[in-house]
């Protein structure tokens, strides 16, 4: 049955969590709590919920229109409403005879053959259903989001003995759909897959930095990026969290799991946690946790606790040689003689050898372990693909020389090679028995990295590459550092629009980076302009504003396909594409201003004609230029593609995937779509623009706000090079712009501002500190 309308029980963290993403869906969704012992208001909680989603930081609702899909209520007067809900979700405290008690409430108000599920953490499923009526049984599973449901990626789902297939199909197919979740099928078993792992990784990562006397700061230096684990490492993560929640989940996991389990061989008391928590260092919630800002005196000192004598000291960068050689691999990092190597071999050989000993009790494969850890916790790579990083034979015979036990499922990938392979252009992974079996992406999965395991680019220099996906379209994928666009950048934007005019049918323009581009390569801009290489900054501008009107005008469908962020020049590509087909995780928006700079590749014209009034607009030629005005000079960024398309960097018929890994897919089928309604590009749009006195009234407006402090001094100079462009220059109504005489203005306005010191100063600042210098 398809899930079109939803239920939450439990409005807490993470039930509240978990209604916005439905609703962010686009999915109505009932939430409902206890009735409040005091006040009138019988659903209150499940409101203030609402409200405090709307407040949040980072936001949990992709565009605040969402929370109006989320219907408030309560569990003693709503339940009559079930019965149009396809999946009711509970989400209350982690009891079980609470939890247990609400779905015997629930018998005969939910809707016949409806989903029920829990986002237990710890409560096996077998023992929520005990005792349960046999309809119960037979709709039931666990749905174990991870916190924050919007960003964290996992979702783990446990089917029951008596759990029917459609309700593992149908969730599964909304979460990962719908939901844009990347679903892992765990066992029922302590922890599932990504807990179970990543407790014991924690565990192990606190012991052995206990045992070896590293410093917290050496410890995390080693347990973030270099094992390729997020960078607050291990102690900055559990501030981060919560310190309370570690004796909290450590209990569960030890009631849960068998006595000869390797961790409850690796757990012990930590008087210095109990400590800490008993003292109100609970982390970043609390007076501080093993870092905290020390602003005594009215100072702001970053302090960490010395985890023997449990005092604080200004926090000291750790001088570890192993964390620089973790740049050569793993392997290189675990081998290092400091003792940031020793506590890297002695973390990663427990962990790993404890994964490859959980398949298959945790999970069928080694594929959704991988995934589990990848989305679940962030790690770069999963358990298996550090091992194969390492080499699986090297591992095992480093573990059997150190007397270290080696795990059959280990032993038989020693012997085969590694845990995945490629054969024939596809991956393969391999199974106890092993055997090696080819990893199918579900249908409409599409990725780029399997593209390139089977094919060579059709064109490729240092910064982006051309890629042949199938049925005559192509894919341009940026790939230079952090996709900072430069002149090999937009060079290819050229080539390829040749080539598939040539031929190929049709273009997408996508990468599989985190973020989609972050803008123009301003240090190449900054480098030119210090050595005074006008022409060629002035050259890069125009290749730029051709290579995107060749995308704009291309006889052929040209999709954009972005995730991440699309900021700056990476956003103007975008707003020259034919059609969008964005993840819904895409931040888009024109930041120029920032750097003391306008928009030069077009984005300033693009931006004119998505607020230009349609034919029957009363409205005359100022407003457009203002809004236009309001999201470049604000440097407006959308925190989500439902947001793009308020700010108009999204058109209306632009699309939304929920799922990154479907992105391209969906993308490729847009594409294939246009041509077959029988594309047409568009033709060059004649404006009509209010001129100087346009710009006269939005420089006034800049100048108040200069008045009021509430601009800086370049900031007006900058306004007013933007004012000039959008305003037209020197027109006025009665004459027609066309967009090649604003893409001029635009050009002549970048390079001015760019002869600006200020501009300069800004340009700099940004490349060392990554923020904007206000000046
Ligand atoms: P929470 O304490 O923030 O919220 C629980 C909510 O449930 C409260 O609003 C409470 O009023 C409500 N509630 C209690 N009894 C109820 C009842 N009988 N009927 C309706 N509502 C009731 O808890 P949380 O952190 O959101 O956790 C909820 C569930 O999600 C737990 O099972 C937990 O194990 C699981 N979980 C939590 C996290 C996390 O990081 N917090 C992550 C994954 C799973």
């Amino acid at each position: 049955m398809p899930i079109k309308q939803a239920c939450v029980i439990g409005a807490g963290v993470m039930g509240a969590g978990i209604a916005a993403q439905i609703a962010n869906a686009g999915v109505p969704v009932l939430l409902l709590d206890i009735v409040p012992k005091d006040g009138t208001d019988r659903s209150a909680i499940a409101k203030g919920a609402i409200e405090k989603l709307l407040k949040a930081d980072p936001a949990p609702l992709m565009s605040k229109a969402a929370a109006k899909l989320i219907t408030p209520g309560n569990i003693e007067d709503d339940l009559d409403q079930l019965g149009d809900v396809d999946w009711v979700v509970e989400a209350i405290i982690e009891r079980i005879d609470l939890k247990q008690g609400l779905y015997h409430k629930l018998e005969g108000k939910r809707k016949k053959g409806s989903v029920l599920s829990s986002n237990t953490s710890t409560i096996p499923l077998a023992k929520l259903v005990e005792g349960m009526p046999e309809t119960v049984q037979a709709d039931f599973c666990i749905t174990h989001f991870f916190n924050p449901p919007r960003y964290m990626r996992l979702l783990e789902i446990v089917g029951g003995v008596k759990t029917r297939p459609e309700v593992l199909k149908d969730i599964s197919d909304f979460g990962d759909r719908m939901l844009g979740k990347t679903i892992v099928r765990a066992k029922d078993t302590p922890g599932f897959v990504g807990n179970r792992i990543g407790v014991f990784w924690m565990q192990a990562a606190v012991t052995a930095a206990l045992d070896l006397g590293l410093t917290v700061e050496e410890a995390d230096a080693i347990m973030g990026r270099p094992i390729g684990a997020p960078k607050t490492g291990l102690f900055g993560l559990l501030d981060l969290v919560g310190l309370d929640l570690m004796p909290h989940v450590d209990k569960s996991m030890a009631s849960l799991l068998a006595p000869d389990d390797a961790y409850m061989k690796l757990r012990r008391p930590w008087p210095l946690l109990e400590k800490m928590i008993a003292d109100g260092y609970t982390g970043r919630k609390g007076k501080g946790g093993f870092y905290r800002l020390n602003t005594a005196g009215g100072g702001k000192v970053k302090e960490s606790i010395n985890l023997i004598t449990g005092d604080y000291s200004p926090s000291d960068r750790a001088r570890l040689d192993s964390a620089d050689a973790a740049k050569g691999g793993l392997r290189t990092l675990v081998e290092h003689k400091d003792k940031g190597g020793q506590y890297a071999w002695k973390v990663l050989s427990a962990l790993l050898s404890y994964a490859a000993s959980l398949v298959p009790e945790i999970a069928d494969d080694v594929v959704a372990v991988d995934q589990g850890m990848k989305t679940g916790y962030n790690w770069k790579r999963g358990p298996f693909e550090m091992i194969d990083q390492m080499g699986a034979a090297w591992f095992a015979e480093k573990l059997a020389a150190e007397k270290l036990p080696v795990p059959p499922f280990l032993a038989t990938a020693a012997k085969a090679g590694s845990f995945y392979r490629v054969e024939d252009g596809a991956t393969q992974h391999l199974k106890p028995d092993g055997s090696y079996t080819k990893l199918v992406r579900p249908d409409g999965v599409l990725l780029l990295s399997d593209i390139k395991l089977s094919s060579k680019p059709i064109i490729k220099n240092g910064s982006a590459s051309l890629w042949d996906i199938g049925d005559g379209v192509a894919c341009l994928e940026f790939h230079s550092k952090m996709n900072a666009l430069d002149p090999d950048s937009l060079a290819l934007v050229k080539q390829s629009v040749d080539h598939v005019g040539k031929k190929m049918k049709a273009l997408v323009i996508h990468n599989e980076a985190e973020n989609f581009s972050v803008g123009a390569n301003i240090g190449l801009a900054l480098f030119a302009a210090n050595i005074a290489m006008w022409p060629m900054i002035d050259d890069m501008i125009g290749t730029g504003q051709s290579a995107y009107k060749a995308v704009k005008f291309a006889p052929f469908p040209v999709v954009g396909a972005p995730s991440g962020m699309a900021l700056g020049g990476g956003c103007e590509v975008l707003l020259h594409c034919a059609a969008i087909q964005a993840h819904a995780e895409t931040y888009m928006g024109l930041v120029e201003v920032g750097v003391g700079l306008i928009p030069g590749w077009g984005g300033c014209k693009e931006m004119l004609l998505r607020y230009q009034p349609g034919p029957r607009d009363p409205r005359g030629p100022m407003p457009p230029v203002a809004q236009a005005f309001e999201a470049i000079s604000l440097a407006k960024v959308a925190k989500s593609a439902a947001e793009a398309k308020e700010l108009r960097f999204l058109r209306k018929d632009d699309a939304i995937t929920m799922n990154r890994d479907r992105l391209l897919f969906d993308a490729k089928q847009k594409a294939l779509a246009l041509l077959a309604a029988g594309y047409q590009p568009p033709t060059p749009q004649e404006l009509r623009l209010p001129g100087p006195t346009g710009r006269t009234a939005l420089q006034l407006a800049v100048e108040g706000f200069a008045q009021q402090g509430k601009a800086m001094p370049h900031d007006v100079t900058v306004s007013d090079a933007l004012a000039e462009v959008l305003s037209g220059g020197k027109t006025d109504i009665t004459d027609i712009v066309t967009e090649d005489q604003i893409s001029k203005l635009e050009k002549k306005a970048f390079m001015t501002l760019l002869h600006t010191g200020p501009t300069l100063a800004r340009m700099e600042h940004m490349l060392t500190t990554g923020k904007p210098l206000r000046n």
